[in-house]
């Protein structure tokens, strides 16, 4: 069997490998020429624990190869998935320019029966529109050849990419064919070994449905993050409150941390999105609205503790920053709750110093040289005034706080994940501040 991946970033190259590695041929397509012709050469352009040596095993195999040309990756093939990125526009919407960019090539080139995937993270209609877009392409051709669209959208966790390809939780595939729903199955096939099911849906269903997991995770921490805010004005323990309620089955024990607010690629653009989408279809999504809000509100927070704590000036005081990446294992910096940070420390005068184990050049390409960075975490808190936790990186688990001491110029540190025992730091002889704890 043969297929493309249209867009090498962390869905498509993950999934294309995944493929890849169970004898599927797999060639995966990219606009950018830098990134594929580092691919060609066996350099990958992102941090995914496990990914590298998956890609160079498939490589050598002659399972995978990369190309810039999406004629000549849908040459053979039986199924082209589309994972561009699907930004947000200036209202909010995700802009779709990508992947209907890519919708027309597929049409414009096409010359056999091909099912197309929508795998980005497309709202509702997205399916019609690409349907609609090949269509025109091939009759402008004048040719009528048969073709299927399908959504399959994507839930692995950057960081956690190629285990969660290999052995999903679930993959949700909406399809009105039967022949493409065959050929899905038989592709899926080898990742459902642990007996996870394939859920089969409409178009629609399915689109939606990768809207609605993000939507209730980002809900959810938004929702803490609002108890842990109750729990500091009324003197109880965010993290006490989340073991009590975590061990009822029907709230269950996962993404129930209060910290720096959520970021990332997806969480935020993906609530966005749905909100307009409920606009368009005359809804307002309120509970959406707020979980956005309280997010942005708490990206400031821990921005506003230091503030705070140095009388509201930071002139000549260095500030040191653990973790910029947006959570641990990637060095993804879209929408980082570290730049919020970063931006409003500065704003105050603060020089930052930052460590961060894999993300410090995707920062520079972001900020540039804005901010000191260090080579470990004690170079940056060396002279600094207070530390921040952004990351909970297991780098910073446990560090040593004695070392800490004879390096910082004052002994303050702002816990943004609540990793720490405030006990333990204070009897370091640190001042702790935490998200919601006493
Ligand atoms: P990304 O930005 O890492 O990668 C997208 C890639 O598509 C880029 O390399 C870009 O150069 C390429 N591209 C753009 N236009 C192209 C074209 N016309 N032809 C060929 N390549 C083109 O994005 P991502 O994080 O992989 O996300 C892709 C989609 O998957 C998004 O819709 C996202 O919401 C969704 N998604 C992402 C994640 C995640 O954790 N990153 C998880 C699930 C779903």
């Amino acid at each position: 069997m043969k297929i493309s991946v249209v867009g090498t970033g962390y869905v498509g190259l993950v999934s294309g490998t995944c493929f890849a590695e169970t004898g599927v041929t797999v060639t995966c397509v990219d606009i950018d020429k830098e990134k594929i012709n580092k691919l060609n050469n066996g350099i990958i352009p992102i941090y995914e624990p496990g990914l590298e040596p998956l890609v160079q095993k498939n490589r050598q195999k002659g399972t995978l190869f990369f190309t810039t040309s999406i004629a000549e990756s849908i040459k053979d093939a039986e199924v082209v998935f589309i994972a561009v990125g699907t930004p947000p526009d200036e209202d909010g919407s995700a802009d779709l320019q990508y992947v209907l960019g890519v919708a027309r090539e597929i049409g414009h080139y096409m010359d056999h029966y091909l099912v197309v995937v929508n795998k980005s993270t497309v709202p509702v209609g997205t399916g019609q529109k690409v349907k609609k877009v090949i269509q025109e392409e091939l009759d402008k051709r004048g040719v009528s050849i048969p073709f299927d669209v399908v959504s399959n959208p994507e839930f692995l966790k950057e960081g956690n990419a190629v285990e969660d390809f290999l052995r999903p939780d679930r993959i949700v595939i909406g399809t009105e064919n039967p022949e493409a729903e065959k050929i899905m199955r038989r592709l899926y096939k080898p990742f459902i070994l642990n007996n996870h099911p394939i859920i089969f849906m409409d178009i629609t269903s399915a689109e939606l449905t990768k809207y609605a997991a993000n939507a209730m995770l980002a809900t959810r921490i938004s929702f803490m993050n609002e108890i842990a805010q109750l729990c500091e004005r009324v003197g109880a323990d965010v993290n006490m409150v989340r073991k009590g309620i975590g061990s009822d089955p029907r709230i269950g024990n996962k993404f129930l941390y209060a910290g720096v607010g959520y970021g990332g690629s997806c969480f935020p653009k993906d609530v966005k999105a749905l909100i307009k989408t409920s606009k368009d279809f005359d809804y307002e999504f309120k509970i959406l609205k707020s979980v956005e809000e309280v997010n942005e509100r708490q990206k400031e927070y821990i921005a506003h503790k230091v503030i705070q704590h140095f009388n509201g000036d930071l002139t000549g005081k260095k500030i040191a920053l653990w973790g910029l990446s947006f959570k641990p294992s990637t060095d993804d910096m879209r929408e980082a709750p570290s730049l919020t940070i970063i931006k409003l420390l500065k704003e105050k005068g603060a020089h930052i110093s930052a460590y961060d184990p894999v993300a410090m050049n995707e920062c520079k390409r972001k900020i540039g040289n804005t901010i000191e960075y260090t080579n470990n975490l004690y170079e940056a808190v060396t002279g600094a005034d207070a530390v921040v936790l952004v990351t909970e990186w297991n780098d910073f688990r446990i560090p040593d706080f004695a070392k800490m001491k004879q390096l910082m110029r004052q002994y303050v540190i702002f816990d943004g994940r609540n990793i720490y025992e405030p006990e333990e730091v204070r009897e370091a002889g640190f001042v702790y501040y935490g998200i919601g704890r006493k």
